[in-house]
């Protein structure tokens, strides 16, 4: 028995409250049990939270508080995460899938969040400009009012953190739409908004359906801005929608992204970025290293070495996972690894390799083996479409010219990754991959201060680093005429 508190409702306008839409069950996929049961929101729910932080934008309560206080706050609400750390890592391991361990470095990553965003409340400074001496001139950046923000399950308590922190350091207040599949964690972000001081309002946390509560806060016509954070086909709907209000939006979607591995690269090192790269959340990381793009001359040790990480590492539930180790939990759910399986055999089918892995365990739960295709090639289904799972596709190329083509190949855009001791080729790559992030030497090189976000079809507009406050922030000039 997981132990976990049987219901959790929603919050909106600081008070904790049903669903319209009645409840949803939240399932442990080490078990396929039902762990607790979270209150699903409804059209009605959505106008109720937008009405809210509205009326807390209106009141100026946020806009009018000197930023550095308010800085001060969203750097309380990490702390809250931090001294909950145990808690809430336990219940994002039973609702996720992760190990232990790991939903304690995503705790501490969500807290990062709010300490750097925090700090940078009170530096979002207008610029004076020069008009000559009858004028007098400066622009200021207001926040667009009331941010939505759409959050997806594979990091449901980091990637919240990542909007939300932006959004309050920059005085918006927020409306969340937390993942269906894992709402509860996101429960505690409003309860570190509580006792962080905010106003009932300011931030405003629903779980509901994608097709309904999602879309009718996509479309609402009271949300100012929209941050979405999952797959491509919902972007496309979440911009459509934003397209109707006439209201910015960022999209963070999906990836396919390449390492190219030339034949001078360390690949002791390498075997530690194929361990995070893909198997770290199982493969569920938008900006997982799901292709490998290796010269010819260096393959089959690639292989070779990229199979030996495959078989270290062990496969259980999370929640028996408590110390950093070689281990990998479950997948979200039984249909996201079912999906994964059925890529695997069709790329098995179109002539890929399948050097390990590929199988489900024998027991129960939404496990899949961490796994190795080689012999993979470009017009492939698994070298264009995102697994999202431990899948590991290794491609190779001959000249250097045809391994970017090769990366660039895809409709996605979100990172890339060149592994070489030659900085000229290094740098080369970085200026001719198409992506809006390139690690040289090690992957996810990095961190909160470091601008993320995509080219092509991985999405558009920036999130973490200083880029992204400009995402919630409006530019207002004013001028002004001097009589002297
Ligand atoms: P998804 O698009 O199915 O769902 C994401 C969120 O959108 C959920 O909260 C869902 O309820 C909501 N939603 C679904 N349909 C909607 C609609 N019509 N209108 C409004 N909201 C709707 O994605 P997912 O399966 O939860 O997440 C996996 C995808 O997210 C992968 O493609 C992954 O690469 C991507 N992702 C990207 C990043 C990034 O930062 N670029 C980070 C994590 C995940």
């Amino acid at each position: 028995m997981a132990n976990v508190k049987r219901y959790w409702k929603n919050y909106i306008d600081g008070a904790w409250v049903d669903g319209g839409a009645a409840w949803i069950g939240v399932l442990d996929p080490a078990t396929g049990e039902q762990i607790a049961e979270h209150a699903l929101a409804d059209a009605a729910d959505v106008d109720r939270a937008v009405q809210a932080a509205r009326r807390v934008h209106v009141s100026g309560a946020l806009t009018a508080m000197r930023p550095i206080e308010r800085g001060r706050m969203v750097q309380a609400m990490g702390r809250y995460l931090l001294e909950h750390k145990g808690e809430i890592a336990r219940v994002l391991t039973l609702e996720q899938g992760k190990p232990l361990w790991e939903s304690h470095i995503e705790i501490e990553g969500a807290a990062l969040y709010f300490e750097y965003y925090g700090n940078q409340a009170s530096t979002v400074e207008g610029r004076s400009i020069p008009l000559g001496a009858g004028y007098m001139d400066w622009t200021e950046y207001e926040p667009f009012g009331v941010s939505a923000q759409i959050v997806p399950w594979n990091y449901p308590v980091e990637m919240t953190a990542r909007s939300l922190s932006a959004g309050l350091a920059t005085g918006n207040a927020c409306v969340i739409k937390s993942p269906e599949l894992t709402p509860l964690t996101n429960g505690y972000l409003a309860m570190a908004a509580e006792a962080a001081g905010f106003p009932a309002g300011a931030v405003n946390i629903i779980c509901g359906l994608g097709h309904e509560a999602g879309a009718a806060l996509a479309g609402h016509s009271g949300v100012n801005q929209i941050v979405f954070t999952g797959s491509v086909p919902t972007g496309v709907a979440i911009s459509t929608a934003a397209a109707q209000n006439v209201v910015p939006c960022v999209l963070e979607l999906g990836g396919k992204s390449a390492a190219i591995v030339h034949e001078d690269a360390d690949l002791d090192a390498f075997e530690n970025d194929i361990r995070w790269g893909i198997y770290f959340n199982a493969g569920q990381v938008c900006s997982a290293m799901s292709r490998v793009i290796v010269h010819e001359s260096r393959r089959d040790e690639l292989v070779e070495r990229a199979a030996s990480v495959a078989k270290s590492l062990s496969v259980g539930p999370g929640i028996e996972s408590p110390d950093f180790g070689a281990n990998m939990g479950a997948m979200v759910s039984d249909g996201q690894r079912d999906r994964a399986m059925e890529m695997i055999a069709r790329a098995q089918d179109e002539g890929a390799t399948l050097v390990t892995g590929g199988r489900r365990p024998n027991r129960p739960g939404a496990f899949l083996e961490p796994t190795v295709l080689s012999d993979v090639t470009p017009n492939m289904e698994i070298a264009n479409q995102e697994v999202f799972g431990p899948v590991l596709s290794v491609l190779s190329f001959q000249e250097e010219a045809q391994a970017i083509e090769i990366a660039n190949g895809t409709e996605y855009g979100l990172v890339a990754g060149v592994f070489t001791a030659d900085l000229d080729r290094a740098t080369r790559a970085a200026r001719h991959l198409r992506a809006g992030q390139v690690f040289v030497n090690e992957w996810y090189a990095g961190g909160v201060e470091t601008p993320f976000g995509g080219y092509g079809k991985s999405g558009y507009g920036r999130e973490k680093g200083r880029e992204a406050l400009w995402n919630y922030v409006q530019t207002k000039n004013i001028a002004i005429r001097l009589k002297g």
